[in-house]
């Protein structure tokens, strides 16, 4: 393999995980797992805590016992079955928490290591799984949600995740990757599957290829968040549908064999395309794919934001989807089933799950509208949310999460509540909050950040947010920009109700929060 001839000759220059890694491939934890389930916590040795992630599975803070699972949700679509599955799970193991994550999957907390073989088998009697929800593998694979639904997409795009996803999924030729591996596959024009902040997006495009209008995408590469945050680029590539999955080899393999293993916090593919450019990248493509057509005609025309809370119509006739608000993505293990039931008695069977940390509830019919409308789940989640509480996303925070600086689901739920007792406003502003710079929480694409700090006062440490302003992702993406001074907890909720005011009262006639 290129990545044991580039590495091999100086394994000196490997990180401490690098070196993990080639010692026992991180899919091998899934033995030590069962192992450990029968010999408890305390047998669990610190190198495979960290190979965990390859099973989805992490330590919870304080690291005193339990952990959360992530599971992969591809595109976000479940079945009620799956949804139902998931519940119990979160009931039986996970203290009835269930949290929906900025990538279309869902997290459990406070699992214990004898569950997690229990918590294995129930998923996959479902076709689920946790396998590389999280390490240095390929992640789950966002989308559109209304994938198969959506009167905005240009092909349904189910079956080309699925060929994606089942491909690399436990796949070992690609399971020790330099550093984690998004991939977005969307042909929604309004850009749901965020394609710029993913390490390999697809987005929708057409071509005249033959005196023919050809239906594929267009290929960018090299996007990702936390503290130093790119936007994709895009390459010089048309792609039709059948070939999605060789270009995803194609990328993951210069990746694999390319990608800068000696620093953990330069791994990303981000800093290869930005060192290589999209003209390199595109030429090394080629090699591993063969030649493809050059770009056709971009057809996203905007973006959604992962939005798509109220009631639509779908591309079938007669039949409507309901996305519903899940406030800052937490919801109980009884809502979750609740939702599947609902599924079951007025829609398709399915639930779908956001970007935006929300749900959708496909395949309404228009004369069992009223009364899913009139169902008493919804008016927690609802479908017509109050502008803050509605567009508020959160990562998880201090609550269970290692790396946190500060609380930020709760804290989020609260400021946005401020907002909208305090402010008025006719246009939806996203708010996005991080507990550290990870950028779980996607703050540097929301209108308005805010990544927790710690700020001195003279009363000691706070807990702080610093703010930013005017981010935006489809045509014209920008990140979001860093405003001066640090503002004390305490205080966000009344500074932003004034910084939405002075938009509000200065803004020009239907000119957006966002910069472009
Ligand atoms: Fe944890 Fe930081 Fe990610 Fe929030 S952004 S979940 S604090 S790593």
């Amino acid at each position: 393999m290129a990545y044991e001839a580039k590495w091999a000759n100086d394994p000196s220059k490997l990180n401490k995980t690098e070196l993990l890694k080639l010692e026992k491939d991180g899919l091998d934890v899934f033995e030590d797992i069962y192992r450990y389930s029968k010999l408890g916590f305390d047998a669990i040795t610190p190198e495979d805590f960290d190979r965990f992630k390859w099973a989805g599975v992490y330590q919870q803070k304080p690291k005193k016992g339990h952990f959360m699972m992530r599971v992969r949700i591809p595109s976000g679509i479940l079945t009620s079955e799956q949804a139902r599955t998931l519940a119990g799970i979160s009931r039986d193991f996970g203290r009835g928490l269930v949290d929906v994550t900025t990538r279309q999957s869902v997290q459990f907390h406070w699992l214990t290591i004898e569950n997690i073989p229990a918590i294995f088998e129930r998923l996959a009697s479902v076709g689920l799984s946790s396998t590389e929800a999280c390490g240095d593998c390929p992640r789950n694979i966002v989308g559109n949600p209304l994938a198969g639904i959506d009167p905005n997409e240009l092909i349904d795009t189910r079956p080309i995740v699925k060929e994606v996803a089942d491909f690399f999924l436990g796949n070992r030729d690609f399971s020790n990757l330099p550093r984690k591996y998004k991939i977005s596959i969307s042909a929604n024009i309004y850009n749901a599957g965020h394609a710029e902040i993913n390490d390999l997006a697809f987005t929708p495009a057409t071509k005249e290829i033959d005196g023919e209008e050809v239906v594929g995408f267009h290929v960018w590469v090299g996007g990702g968040l936390s503290a130093k945050p790119f936007l994709a680029k895009q390459l010089d590539v048309f792609v039709r549908p059948e070939e999605v999955l060789k270009v995803a080899i194609g990328v993951t393999t210069i990746f694999r064999d390319f990608g800068y293993r000696e620093k953990r916090n330069h791994a990303r593919l981000k800093f290869l395309v930005n060192d290589w450019g999209p003209e390199k990248f595109r030429e090394e493509l080629l090699k591993l794919t063969g030649e493809l057509p050059t770009r056709g005609v971009d057809r996203v025309v905007g973006w959604n934001a992962g939005y798509f809370t109220g009631v639509h119509k779908q591309k079938q006739p007669g039949l409507n989807y309901v996305g519903l608000s899940v406030p800052v993505g937490r919801m109980n293990a009884d809502e979750l089933e609740e939702l599947a039931r609902l599924a079951d008695v007025y829609g398709d069977g399915t639930v779908r799950t956001c970007n935006s940390q929300n749900v959708v509830i496909p395949g309404i019919p228009d004369e069992k509208l009223t009364a899913f409308l009139g169902e008493k789940l919804l008016e927690r989640l609802t479908p017509f949310p109050k502008t803050f509480i509605g567009h508020a996303v959160s990562c998880t925070g201090i609550e269970f999460c290692n790396l946190a600086l500060v609380e930020t689901k709760e804290r989020m739920r609260e400021i946005a509540t401020y907002l909208d007792e305090h402010v008025q406003l006719d246009t939806p502003i996203r708010l996005h909050v991080n507990g550290c710079p990870n950028s779980c929480g996607q703050q540097q694409v929301a209108d308005i950040g805010l990544q927790g700090s710690l700020m001195k006062t003279e009363n000691g440490m706070v807990d702080a947010f610093d703010l930013s302003v005017g981010g935006t992702l489809g045509p014209g993406a920008t990140f979001n920009t860093k405003l001066k001074g640090r503002i004390p907890a305490d205080q966000v909720a009344p500074v932003l109700a004034r910084l939405i005011t002075f938009y509000k009262e200065n803004r020009l006639e239907g000119e957006p929060f966002h910069a472009y």
